[in-house]
């Protein structure tokens, strides 16, 4: 690592030094982006990258709701608008008990990235609360949600910051959200939240953008790899929004997806999962994945033990982590090696430990990164804040060929990129660079902000 590179990671490590998730996000930015520092020594004197590392501005809120019981519980919220530079803030809510400032601010840090590889106008954002809605009702969901928004209201705006759903935020969540947006507003404006409902102003296909774009990006780097995605035997962590849509697709290109999880466990299915009944479990009764196995014979259930999910043990040819963060650890990676795995495609973001992803990439795995794999969807929340300005709805054929075009297109940056500077078929090194690229440009042409 150069001086420039080496000096900006330390003081992030000292100015942050209790975001252990933010930090590791810099840090495998920094150490990919080495050639083209390499080439701008200028950007040292406009610190450029103190600048990047930097969140615009970082906002934390109160969130208090009553629950059935009639008691009052306090949560926390926040909204980091990371980097304007391209485009409004742009980037999803995440609802989950594990939420604080340091994971909304590594979530926030890819964002930028994600969506400058999109090609599209949007800069980067992220939001959330540790408020958990497993196991509420409709209406301590809504009560949370019109508070959360009541507070909230005040940061974002369609041509300011559009927020999104993420884990724990979907189609229920976004429809309250939206709701109390526009009660506070008065005022209907489509665009300042995405994955709405279709009833109000959503998109067709947003819903399985992101899923369908890990697969569409994973099929263009196993052909540029002479290799095929039919046939696959394929493991999917996860059982949400990013798990079940990227199981369709892959079912439909003739791969047989044959495990996925939840926070508990995971399913084992040789013959193949029955997506009708994830659905069924998942998006409608909101159970959990163990109840799959009493519903499909020849299925096992593993039950999670520790802190390595057991669905990396399982022999597979490609593994697709769509849960959360540092799922996939060293020694998950190693396990996944040994069975002989042939590409990792990150459907959840930073999936994947350092070393983990280090260790696959020595090994000669292909690894698709999430800031690449996974930006279907903010791509698709793009589409549909366009479709809200031109108050005109696209097919859902329309839509989805936009999708493969633009991660055809996202895949091509990385792989162009990762050439250029010989770096082989390394694509985690190929996205960070070609975002980077943009994100650098930017900034030189906007002066010291
Ligand atoms: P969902 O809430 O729909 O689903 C999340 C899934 O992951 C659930 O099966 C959940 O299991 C599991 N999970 C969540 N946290 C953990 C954990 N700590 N340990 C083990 N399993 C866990 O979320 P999404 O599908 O929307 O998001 C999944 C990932 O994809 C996240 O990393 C998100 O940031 C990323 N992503 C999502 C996008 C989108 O458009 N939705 C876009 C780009 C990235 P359980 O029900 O047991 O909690």
């Amino acid at each position: 690592m150069n001086e420039y590179l080496k000096k900006v990671l330390n003081e992030t490590k000292i100015k942050n030094q209790y975001e252990p998730d933010f930090i590791q996000a810099v840090d495998e930015f920094l150490r990919t982006i080495e050639p083209v520092i390499d080439e701008h020594p200028e950007y040292e004197n406009i610190a450029l990258l103190e600048r990047l590392v930097e969140p615009e501005r970082l906002i934390s809120f109160r969130v208090p709701y009553v629950n059935d019981e009639g008691k009052t519980i306090v949560h926390r919220g926040y909204r980091v608008q990371f980097s304007s530079l391209i485009g409004p803030y742009k980037g999803g809510l995440r609802f989950h008990p594990s939420v604080n400032q340091n994971i909304i601010k590594f979530l926030g840090f890819e964002q930028i990235f994600k969506n400058a590889l999109t090609g599209l106008p949007i800069g980067g954002g992220k939001g959330g609360s540790d408020f958990d809605p497993k196991g509420k009702s409709d209406n301590e969901v809504m009560r949370f949600c019109q508070s959360f928004m009541t507070e909230l209201q005040r940061y974002i705006g369609a041509d300011v910051d559009v927020p999104a759903g993420d884990i724990g935020v979907g189609a229920r969540e976004i429809g309250y959200l939206f709701g109390q947006y526009k009660r506070i507003k008065n005022s209907y404006e489509g665009g300042v939240i995405t994955g709405k409902g279709l009833s109000y102003g959503g998109s067709l296909a947003r819903t399985e953008a992101t899923g369908y774009g890990l697969i569409y990006f994973m099929k263009e780097m196993l052909n540029a790899n002479g290799l095929e995605l039919k046939g696959k035997n394929i493991t999917i962590s996860g059982s949400g929004n990013v798990a079940i849509y990227a199981c369709q697709k892959a079912q439909e290109y003739g791969a047989n997806v044959i495990a996925m999880s939840d926070s508990n466990g995971c399913i084992y299915d040789k013959n193949g999962i029955s997506l009708d009944i994830i659905k069924q479990i998942k998006e409608v009764e909101r159970g959990r994945i163990s109840e799959y196995v009493k519903r499909k014979s020849g299925a096992e259930y593993i039950k999670t033990e520790g802190s390595d999910s057991p669905i990396w043990e399982i022999k597979t040819d490609i593994a697709l982590p769509c849960a959360t963060q540092n799922e996939i650890s060293l020694n998950s990676a190693k396990k996944l090696a040994a069975n002989g795995v042939l590409a990792v495609g990150e459907g959840a973001n930073m999936p994947c430990t350092e070393e983990a992803t280090e260790y696959f990439l020595k090994n000669n795995i292909l690894v698709a990164p999430a800031k690449a794999a996974n930006a279907g969807g903010v791509a698709i929340s793009a589409v549909e804040m366009s479709q809200n300005s031109m108050r005109y709805y696209l097919s859902f054929d329309e839509v989805d060929q936009k999708l493969h075009n633009i991660m055809c297109n996202i895949f091509n940056s990385c792989k162009n990129a990762s050439e250029h500077y010989n770096l082989g078929n390394n694509y985690v090194a190929g996205a960070n660079i070609a975002s980077f690229i943009k994100i650098a440009e930017a900034m030189k042409c906007q002066g010291i902000v």
